[in-house]
C-alpha cells in the first residue's frame, strides 16, 4: 500500500505540489493525467525520493515512511532499500548504454546481492522473455529500437521485484508504431496484479488499463475516480477542457 499524506513540494518559492493525499492499495493501477506543468512527474519523483518533499509531507510504503521522519538523519542504507522496492521507468535514459540488455537487467540485483550470478542471470533471461526480448539479450541499447529499449527498462525495474511501479510517459518519445508493444507489456503487468502509477497521455490506455484515473491541476488532485467517471463524465470544467484536447 502506497500512501501520500499532505505531500507538498516547492522549488524555491514556487509550490509545485499542494497538499496531495493519496492511498493506492496493492494491485491498483492508477492513471495520472493532467496538463504540462501540473506536477505529475514531481509527484512520481517524490514517491521514490528523487525529490525530497517539503517538511510535513509523508510518503509511506506499507506503513513505513520513506526517508524517515527527517531524511537528513535517516540512514542512506534504509533509503536505498526502500527505493529498491519502487521501480521507475522514464521517457528517456533508462539504460546503461555500455551494457547489453541482459547486463542492464542483472545490474540492480547484482548490486543489491539478491542472489548468485547464475540465479540472477536466469531470472533476467526470464524477464527479457516476458517482455518479448529473449532474442535480444546480448544487444546493446544502441542496437535496439526505442520500444525494445523501453521494454528492457521495464524488465530492468522488475528485476528488483518492486512492490510498486511508476511510469512517467514511457511511450511519449516513441515512434507511433512502437507505442503498442510497450503498452502491451504494461497491460500484462497490470493484469498480473502489479501496483502501478502511470503518467500517460494515452487516454485509451488510461481508460482501459487504469482502475482509477486521477486528474491533476496546479499541483492538486482535482478529480479522482473510475475511468468511466473521470474520462467519460468528468465533474470539473478543467478536466473537460483537458480531455477535449487530449482525446
Ligand atoms: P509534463 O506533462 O510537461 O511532463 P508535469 O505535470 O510532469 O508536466 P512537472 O515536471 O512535475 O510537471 O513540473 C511541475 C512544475 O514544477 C513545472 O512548473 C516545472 O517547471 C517545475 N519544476 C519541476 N522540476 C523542477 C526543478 N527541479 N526545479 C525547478 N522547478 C521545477
Ligand atoms: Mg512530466
Amino acid at each position: 500500500m502506497l500512501e501520500l499524506v499532505n505531500l507538498n513540494k516547492s522549488f524555491g518559492d514556487k509550490q509545485v505540489l499542494r497538499g496531495i493525499d493519496l492511498r493506492v492499495p496493492p494491485g491498483q493501477v492508477v492513471s495520472l493525467i493532467g496538463a504540462s506543468g501540473s506536477g505529475k512527474s514531481t509527484l512520481l519523483r517524490c514517491v521514490n525520493y528523487l525529490e525530497q518533499p517539503d517538511p510535513g509531507s509523508a510518503v509511506l510504503i506499507d506503513g513505513m515512511q520513506i526517508g524517515g521522519d527527517d531524511p537528513r538523519h535517516g540512514s542512506a542504507r534504509q533509503l536505498r532499500q526502500q527505493r529498491s522496492e519502487i521501480g521507475m521507468v522514464f521517457q528517456h535514459f533508462n539504460l546503461f548504454p555500455n551494457m547489453t540488455a541482459l547486463d542492464n537487467v542483472c545490474e540492480g540485483p547484482l548490486a543489491h546481492r539478491r542472489g548468485t550470478r547464475a540465479e540472477i542471470r536466469e531470472m533476467a533471461l526470464h524477464l527479457l522473455d516476458r517482455v518479448g526480448l529473449a532474442e535480444r539479450a546480448d544487444h546493446y541499447p544502441s542496437q535496439l529500437s526505442g520500444g525494445q529499449q523501453q521494454r528492457v527498462a521495464i524488465a530492468r525495474s522488475l528485476a528488483m521485484k518492486p512492490k510498486l511501479m511508476l511510469f512517467d510517459e514511457v511511450t511519449s518519445a516513441l515512434d507511433p508504431e512502437l507505442v503498442d508493444e510497450v503498452l502491451k507489456v504494461m497491460r500484462e503487468l497490470a493484469q498480473g496484479g502489479m501496483t502501478m502509477i502511470c503518467v500517460t497521455h494515452e487516454m485509451a490506455f488510461a481508460e482501459d488499463v487504469g482502475d482509477r484515473v486521477i486528474f491533476m491541476a496546479d499541483g492538486r488532485i482535482l478529480e479522482d475516480g473510475p475511468p468511466s467517471k473521470v474520462i467519460r463524465n468528468p465533474e470539473h470544467d478543467r478536466t473537460r477542457a483537458f480531455l477535449a484536447r487530449a482525446l
